[in-house]
C-alpha cells in the first residue's frame, strides 16, 4: 500500500470516510484513526500496528454534540469535566452507546471519548463526519510518535494516509478518567493533572499504576512505550554524577549511553538532552527514545523527577519503557 502524506484535512478525510485509515496530529501524539462506525476500518488499524485485539481505542469529537452517539448516557461528573476542560488532553471513560460497534472498545461496555483541542485536528476531524476512534500512531510498544516522520517510521506502506503537522505539544497521551460510577478515577496520568482535576471534582481518585488500575483499563497492562534500548532510571547527585536507582545487567558505560533529564551530568553521554521543565521533558521524552534507536544507544538513562503535576505522567510512562 503507498501511504499518501497530505497537509490538507480534507483530502485526509476523504480516507476516511472512504473506510480508509489516516494518522493524525493532535496535541497529546500522533493518532492512526478510522470511522467509528465502520468495523472494517477499525480493524485494519488493529492489523496495522499489531496491537493486541484487548486493547480498547479513544473516540475522538469535533464537537460535544458527537458525544451522544457514542456514550450511552453522560454522568454529571462527566458534565463537568467537558465543560471546563474539551476541548483538551482529556480522555474521558462513558457507558458505551449500543451503536458503536464491539470492535472499537474491545468488546467493553464503555467507551473513551476526547475531544481534541488542536486546531488542525479540529479541522480533520469535522471533515470526518463521524467521530473516530485512534490509538497512538506507532506500532504496538514502540514509543507513541510526535512527529508525522516518526509515524512514517513504524508505519509508512501500512497505512493509506499521515496528516502532516507539527510536532505534539504535550507528547504525552491523553490523561484518562473514568467516569462510570460516581468518583471519577485516573486511570492514566497525562497532561491534564490531578490536581487541576481536583479543581472541578474534588474527590477524584488518583493514578495508581498498580493491577487494580491496570484491569479496569486493559490497555495499560501491555508493554508500552518502549525503544530498543534499554531504558534505566537515574539521578544526578550535586557533583553532577549520575547513578541508576536499580542495580541493572545492563551497560553503563557512558559512551554506550545516553541521558534525559532536567540536570546537566558532569559525564559525557553519546547523546544528551537537557530540559527545562517538566512540561518540556513530556514533550521531548517519546522523540528522544526514538533518536537514540536511530543511533544505537544501548541504554536510556532518564533522570527520575518528582511525581507532582505532569511529573507523575512523566514518571508512569519513562517506569513502563524501563520494563521488559
Ligand atoms: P492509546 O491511544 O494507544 O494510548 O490507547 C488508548 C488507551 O486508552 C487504552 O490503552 C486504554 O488504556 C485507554 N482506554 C480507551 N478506552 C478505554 C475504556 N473504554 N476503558 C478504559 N480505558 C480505556
Ligand atoms: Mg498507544
Amino acid at each position: 500500500m503507498k501511504t499518501v502524506v497530505t497537509e490538507s484535512p480534507a483530502e485526509a478525510s476523504r480516507f476516511i470516510r472512504d473506510g480508509g485509515i489516516v494518522a493524525f496530529p493532535t496535541e497529546t501524539v500522533y493518532g492512526l484513526g478510522a470511522d467509528v462506525f465502520n468495523e472494517f476500518s477499525i480493524a485494519k488499524v488493529f492489523a496495522a500496528k499489531e496491537r493486541p485485539a484487548d486493547n480498547p481505542l479513544i473516540a475522538h469529537v469535533a464537537r460535544v454534540s458527537q458525544i451522544e452517539r457514542l456514550a450511552g448516557e453522560v454522568p454529571l461528573a462527566a458534565l463537568k469535566l467537558i465543560e471546563r476542560f474539551f476541548p483538551g488532553p482529556l480522555t474521558l471513560v462513558l457507558p458505551k452507546a449500543d451503536e458503536v460497534p464491539p470492535i472499537a472498545t474491545a468488546g467493553l461496555e464503555t467507551i473513551g471519548v476526547r475531544m481534541p483541542g488542536d486546531p488542525l485536528t479540529r479541522e480533520f476531524l469535522s471533515a470526518c463526519s463521524s467521530p473516530v476512534v485512534a490509538p497512538s500512531a506507532n506500532i504496538s510498544g514502540k514509543p507513541s510518535p510526535t512527529t508525522w516522520q516518526a509515524v512514517l517510521e513504524d508505519l509508512d506502506g501500512r497505512i493509506d494516509c499521515v496528516l502532516k503537522g507539527e510536532p505534539s505539544q504535550h507528547g504525552l497521551e491523553s490523561t484518562v478518567v473514568d467516569c462510570t460510577s460516581d468518583t471519577p478515577i485516573v486511570l492514566r496520568p497525562g497532561a491534564i493533572t490531578l490536581e487541576q482535576l481536583r479543581e472541578i471534582i474534588t474527590e477524584t481518585a488518583p493514578y495508581s499504576g498498580d493491577e487494580s488500575g491496570e484491569a479496569r483499563s486493559p490497555g495499560m497492562k501491555h508493554k508500552h512505550y518502549s525503544p530498543r534500548a534499554n531504558v534505566a532510571l537515574g539521578e544526578i547527585d550535586e557533583a553532577g554524577k549520575v547513578s541508576l536507582l536499580q542495580a541493572q545487567a545492563f551497560s553503563d558505560d557512558p559512551s554506550e549511553c545516553a541521558f534525559i533529564g532536567i540536570h546537566s551530568p558532569t559525564e559525557e553521554f553519546a547523546l544528551e538532552k537537557i530540559v527545562g521543565t517538566l512540561e518540556e521533558y513530556a514533550r521531548e521524552l517519546f522523540e528522544f527514545f526514538r533518536q537514540c534507536d536511530r543511533v544505537g544507544i544501548a541504554t536510556v538513562i532518564c533522570e527520575s523527577v518528582e511525581e507532582k503535576g505532569i511529573g507523575v505522567a512523566v514518571m508512569d510512562r519513562i517506569r513502563r519503557a524501563a520494563r521488559r
